[in-house]
């Protein structure tokens, strides 16, 4: 599914040195490379603070701790994401709404969003699914309305470009009020081990939230709230600073996998290759908008386990991502919830296919696993 020694291999001198450097050092646990990543993503985004902290959950639960939700507050998310989403929810002991999401971009259904509000609602987490922002618009309109919180879980979307209908574009995870990221290897900025980071434009919060990744410590053993231990250690910050100026490239180099994917796909009837809000596939070389953290195909009238079966037995990984949708899960089973408001996860989960993705497809193996999907689709 990924080819993280391929894109090592290209890279090996300047992170080898820069690893190096923090043995050297000693500077293990905060040192500058921590700070200097931390600023060179700052410029990269836009955003004028970005936190680093231990993983992607972490980042979604400590964004929620900042924002001083409480237990019983009720928190909308999608229904058709990673289960981090909604465990960090239940974790704080807030109250997950889990709803329905869009059947072309998998990303959270602004009109079942908006019948989920209720006078307890405090949050709304989108999850830029595979690469690609919610309609942040809308959310952000809904949210203001309401005067709810926004915490954009962007784990899958580092990179990509939102386009608002004016034509102002801003990187995701700079417009809600506070967003999330993991630098966990697979992901498209990804690290040699566990990461994330917490990214907000609001001074105040980011503020709240640097106490609160450090044992709730804003001076030294002076412990003003309930924080935890979340760091993002040197080693890993300086893996990540050595990969960030190469994120674009990174994300265009997916863009040209799926590009390739789907003029392999196109005509397909029983395949429906990824749809963009922007209508442009998401490849065109302006918009941007789809980072293409997977790759993810809808097969309809197609032995889905069948296919991934056909795949692995020649030889190529894929995923199916997600296939249990979330209200389902025992551990977020919840009796207010209707069947009838999950039509559209209920059929994602049985035809969704995810091939592979990274940055070192090349031609030949893309052929490959495109005429091995279509052999299998012809055939049956
Ligand atoms: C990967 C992921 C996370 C969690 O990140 P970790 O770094 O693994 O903790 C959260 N949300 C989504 C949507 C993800 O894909």
């Amino acid at each position: 599914m990924v080819d993280l020694k391929g894109q090592y291999a290209a890279i090996k001198n300047e992170v080898d040195a820069s690893i190096q450097e923090i043995i050297d050092n000693t500077s293990f646990v905060n040192g500058p490379k921590v700070h200097e990543f931390q600023k060179n993503l700052e410029n990269y985004l836009g955003v004028k603070h970005v936190i680093p902290c231990a993983n992607g959950t972490d980042a979604l639960q400590i964004a929620m701790m900042g924002l001083g939700l409480e237990q019983g507050d009720e928190v909308i998310t999608a229904d058709f994401t990673f289960a981090a989403t909604v465990e960090v929810i239940a974790l704080l002991k807030l109250t997950p709404v889990l709803v329905d999401v869009d059947p072309e971009t998998f990303n959270i259904d602004i009109d079942a969003v908006k019948k989920a509000i209720t006078p307890k609602t405090k949050a709304i987490v989108p999850v830029h699914l595979f690469g690609q922002c919610a309609n942040m618009e809308a959310l952000m309109q809904l949210a203001k309305e309401h005067n709810l919180y926004v915490i954009e879980d962007n784990a899958q979307g580092i990179g990509a470009n939102y386009t608002y209908s004016d034509g102002t574009k801003v990187k995701s995870g700079t417009i809600g009020h506070v967003a999330s990221t993991s630098f966990f290897p697979s992901k498209n900025l990804g690290c040699y081990g566990d990461g994330g980071a917490i990214f907000t434009n609001d001074d105040d919060l980011a503020h709240t939230i640097r106490g609160i990744v450090n044992h709730g410590m804003y001076v030294r053993y002076h412990h003003d709230v309930v924080g935890v231990n979340s760091r993002l250690d040197s080693i890993q910050a300086a893996v990540l600073d050595a990969k960030l100026p190469k994120l674009d490239s990174y994300n265009n180099a997916r863009r040209n996998a799926a590009r390739q994917y789907n003029a392999a796909f196109k005509g397909i009837e029983k395949v429906t290759t990824p749809k963009t809000v922007n209508g442009c596939d998401g490849i065109c070389d302006t918009c941007d908008c789809h980072v293409f953290h997977q790759y993810t195909l809808k097969v309809e009238h197609v032995d889905r386990d069948a296919l991934v079966k056909h795949l692995n037995d020649n030889g190529i990984p894929c995923g199916v991502y997600y296939p249990i949708p979330l209200h389902a899960q025992k551990a977020y089973q919840d009796s207010r919830y209707n069947e009838a408001d999950f039509t559209v996860t209920n059929q994602l989960v049985k035809q969704v296919i995810s091939l592979p993705m990274h940055t070192e497809l090349d031609d030949d193996q893309i052929k490959f696993i495109t005429k091995t999907v279509k052999d299998f689709i012809a055939n049956n």
